[in-house]
């Protein structure tokens, strides 16, 4: 007997496969853009209104439990940032499989999720 979990289960399980068919390049962690006052006092960045700089792009990710943040050129942004988007997006499918395998054994088990 299948469950209605089990299916969505199994179009969760089709959508990593997909995704990853695509042999995509991978990356931990997400990109931020900041924009950045500087030291010098009478620089732009502290006029009224600031003119900041940047913005420049800032690379973060965590491996066994250290933070690592990474400031990017345009050129590495480029190169990266399809790598970082694809993680996430593999992460949330990821996520949304578990999900469903979860529910799926909570409720063969009877243990009332
Ligand atoms: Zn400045």
């Amino acid at each position: 007997m299948t469950t209605r979990d089990e299916e969505r289960a199994a179009r969760a399980r089709a959508r990593v496969r997909d995704f990853l068919a695509g042999e995509p390049r991978v990356l931990a962690g997400s990109l931020v853009e900041r924009s950045m006052i500087c030291g010098k006092a009478n620089c732009r960045c502290h006029d009224e209104p600031p003119q900041l700089h940047g913005p420049y792009a800032q690379w973060s990710y965590t491996v066994a439990g250290k933070r690592f943040t990474r400031w990017l050129t345009p050129e590495q942004q480029r190169r990266y940032r399809p790598r970082i988007e694809a993680g996430k997006q593999l992460r949330e499918l990821m996520k949304e499989l578990e999900h469903y395998e979860t529910l799926s054994v909570e409720r063969a088990e009877g243990w009332g999720r």
